[in-house]
């Protein structure tokens, strides 16, 4: 046994960091000394519950995939965050949404028949994929190719109607938003059929996601989560065991850097910070360092995987002639039937739909260059970009938008971007190597560093239980190594 109370810190205080830190208080209490250091001045990293005009939403994390087996599922039903206050309404409230409408742009209509062919066609070859079907070859390696092959048996009669192209890209923008990979060519294919999904409804959280988090954070004793504790540095592989292996340097914000001793560091940062870290011309001062700096497969990997953008939009109407606003899909022209001003960062985006039936809150979620673009408008010419996508499609009667709210994922420092996605030149492995703590090997100094988040689970990476597994899994580790558990 190397130390009596092993010093711990854990940084950032999303998902991950706080279900490790969740883990290692309930099982081992006072034995263990544990801090987590968070740059930001919140709870919940990529999960922020929010109200807008009246309605609950979510800026970040939305759905629970799935609720059979979900852990999130598990904790959200077991602190009652599932049952609604009807005085407070929430995002899709009523389930996922169905029936949309489907327009065209210049105007009309598309058949519910040519929707439901095109996206049934659509989710059989994605099925296909994701069961293992495909055989992986150079040609079909990416979900982009992939789906370009599958598509001209659809095509196939000549017809040169571009209303099945549109509504094919329907899909795959949706398939941008779920996967946030920009382009589907850099989406590897056979990572496609590692990727697991829970059983039974999605659902979202009624009180909110953030409930989940203030939870887990709720057994940790007073002053153990610090905010506005930026790490920039950390040290390990430190000769001077006695003391500690690991040193946080941490920036408190007022110019003055403090230093904390560990024996144990669970790093669980997004992919996009480590990412930034490891960038040569990075400006020192902003960006997060190991020193001495990670071994070469840990960067590899970090390089490999992508980490793509994905935003959420919220467009409050002001009720326009009192019809309900549609879910409406989305049929772009191809470039030479342009009509109207509709804005390039509104190209590729599938739908725009209320936030519930009934709801003044619209939703529009975008992914990747045209979710970076809109990050930097002002809101005045987000409005008129949706206003003129609007008028292009002929939607009248619903009204004007009075304000938006969105996301800013890929601009906040502390994320850099919304998720990870395996891309082609990757794989699942390098997910692992994302996980693998350092140094490697089981010497005395083993355990050193460890690494926790979304990024850095093989199968469920993307999504809030991928984070938890990932936080269990290291809380674990450790818990093992000190002999909490067998
Ligand atoms: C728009 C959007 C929609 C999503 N929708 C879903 C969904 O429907 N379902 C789902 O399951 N998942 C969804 N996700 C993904 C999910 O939110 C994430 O996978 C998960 O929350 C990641 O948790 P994490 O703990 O790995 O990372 P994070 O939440 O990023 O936590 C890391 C923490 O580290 C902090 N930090 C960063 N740098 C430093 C530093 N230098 N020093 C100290 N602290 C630092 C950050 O502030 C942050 O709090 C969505 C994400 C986004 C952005």
């Amino acid at each position: 046994m190397v130390v009596k109370r092993p010093r711990i810190v854990i940084v950032g205080a999303g998902m991950a960091g706080l279900t490790a830190a969740h883990r290692l208080r309930t099982v081992a209490g006072d034995l263990i000394d544990l801090s987590v250091l968070e740059a930001g001045e919140r709870l919940g990293g990529r999960i922020l519950s929010s109200h807008f005009a009246g309605d609950r939403v979510e800026m970040g994390a939305t759905w629970i995939h799935g609720i059979e087996g979900s852990p999130v599922h598990a904790i959200a039903a077991g602190i009652g965050a599932l049952s609604a206050d009807p005085l407070d309404p929430y995002e899709r409230m009523d389930g996922f949404p169905n029936d949309p409408v489907t327009v065209a742009e210049g105007g009309g209509v598309v058949a519910p028949s040519v929707v439901d062919s095109v996206s049934l066609f659509y989710k059989n070859l994605m099925d296909s994929a994701r069961e293992g079907k495909v055989p992986v070859t150079a040609e079909n390696g990416s979900v982009g190719s992939f789906l370009r092959s599958g598509k001209g048996s659809l095509t196939a009669d000549g017809s040169g109607d571009w209303t099945l192209d549109s509504v094919f890209a329907i899909s795959e923008n949706t398939e941008r938003t779920y996967t946030s990979a920009d382009d589907l060519d850099t989406l590897d294919l056979a990572a496609e059929s590692e990727y697991k999904e829970f059983g039974g409804d999605q659902i979202t959280i009624a009180k909110g996601y953030s409930r989940v988090i203030e939870h887990l954070a709720g057994v940790l004793p007073e002053g153990s989560i610090r905010f506005n504790a930026k790490v920039r540095d950390i040290e390990w592989c430190h000769v001077d065991v006695g003391e500690g292996p690991v040193r946080v340097h941490v920036d408190g914000g007022m110019e003055e850097e403090e230093v904390l001793v560990a024996d144990h560091v669970i790093v669980t940062v997004s992919l996009g910070v480590l990412k930034a870290g490891l960038r040569k011309d990075a400006d020192p001062g902003s960006v997060m360092r190991f020193t001495p700096g990670l071994p070469g497969f840990k960067r590899e990997a970090i390089g490999r995987l992508g980490f793509g953008v994905v935003d959420k939009l919220f467009m409050e109407m002001d009720g326009g002639d009192g019809e309900e606003f549609p879910y409406l899909q989305l049929a772009f022209k191809p470039a030479e039937g342009h009509v109207g001003k509709i804005p390039r960062w509104m190209r590729r985006t599938a739908s725009i739909c209320p936030i519930y039936g009934g709801s003044r809150v619209l939703l529009a979620w975008l992914a990747g260059e045209a979710a970076a673009e809109m990050e930097e408008l002002e809101d005045d010419d987000v409005i008129s970009g949706v206003k003129a996508t609007l008028e292009a499609f002929h939607v009248s009667g619903v009204g004007r938008i009075l304000r938006v709210r969105r996301s800013q994922w890929r601009k906040n420092p502390l994320f850099l971007g919304s998720y990870s996605y395996v891309t082609v030149g990757s794989s699942g492995d390098d997910l692992d190597l994302m996980a693998e703590p350092l140094p490697r090997g089981k010497s005395s100094s083993a355990l050193q560093l460890l690494f926790a988040g979304e990024a850095t689970h093989r199968t469920h990476y993307s999504t809030t239980h991928g984070a938890y597994f990932s936080g269990i899994r290291e809380a674990n580790r450790l818990l093992q190594y000190y002999r909490f558990l067998w």
